[in-house]
C-alpha cells in the first residue's frame, strides 16, 4: 500500500511543545486538557497573525523539542519493509530542515516527504492508500470522498465519525488498522 503520514500530533506529540512556547510567549499557563481546538492557538484568544508571529520566532525550537509517540518510530520502521510511506505535512517549507533533522534523530523511516496543506489533493495524485491525520478537516473531506483516513484520536476530532475514518488511540491501533486494510486490498 501507499500510506501517506502527518506529523503533529500524529507521531509527534506537538500540543506539549506548543504550550511549552506558547505559555512563555504569552504569560499564559496553559495545559492538554486546555486544548480542545486543533488551532492551538484559538486557545491563547490569538487571531492568526498574532499567531504567525509568535510561530515563526518559536516554531523552530517548538518542532525540534516535539516528542515522538511511543511506537511510532518503529512502526513506520516496521511498515516501510511492506508499504510505500510518505509523510505529508502542513508544516511551512520554513520548518523544512528542523523537520528532516528530527525525523533523522529520532530514526523515522520514509519514503518521501512532502510540506503541502492540500493534503487530499495530493493524496490523490500521488495515488494514496491511506492517510494517517489528526485533523479533523482532512478526516471530514477522506469520509466525503468514500476515502479511508486513520484518524489519531484527540481531543478535537471525536466528533468526526464515519464508516471510511478508522479511529486509532495509539500507534498499536494504527498497525491493526493498516494490517485489516491491507488484507482486504489483497
Ligand atoms: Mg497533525
Amino acid at each position: 500500500m501507499h500510506i501517506a503520514i502527518d506529523l503533529d500530533n500524529t507521531v509527534l506529540d506537538a500540543t506539549t511543545a506548543h504550550i511549552t512556547y506558547y505559555n512563555r510567549a504569552s504569560g499564559k499557563a496553559l495545559t492538554a486538557a486546555d486544548i480542545q481546538d486543533f488551532y492551538i492557538y484559538r486557545s491563547y484568544g490569538w487571531n492568526q497573525e498574532e499567531r504567525d508571529i509568535i510561530y515563526a520566532k518559536h516554531g523552530h525550537d517548538i518542532h525540534w523539542h516535539s516528542a515522538p509517540y511511543p511506537n511510532a518510530a518503529d512502526s513506520l520502521r516496521q511498515l516501510s519493509l511492506q508499504h510505500e510511506l510518505s509523510i505529508i505535512t502542513a508544516r511551512p517549507m520554513l520548518f523544512r530542515d528542523v523537520t528532516i533533522d528530527w525525523l533523522n534523530h529520532h530514526k523515522f523511516t520514509y519514503t518521501n516527504i512532502s510540506f503541502d496543506e492540500n493534503k487530499l489533493e495530493a493524496c490523490i495524485a500521488a495515488k494514496v492508500d491511506v492517510l494517517i491525520d489528526d485533523a479533523p478537516h482532512y478526516a471530514e473531506e477522506f469520509a466525503r470522498m468514500r476515502k479511508p483516513i486513520i484518524l489519531y484520536d484527540q481531543p478535537y476530532n471525536r466528533a468526526v465519525t464515519s464508516e471510511f475514518v478508522l479511529r486509532a488511540a495509539n500507534w498499536v491501533e494504527v498497525n491493526r488498522h493498516i494490517q485489516h486494510l491491507a488484507t482486504g486490498l489483497k
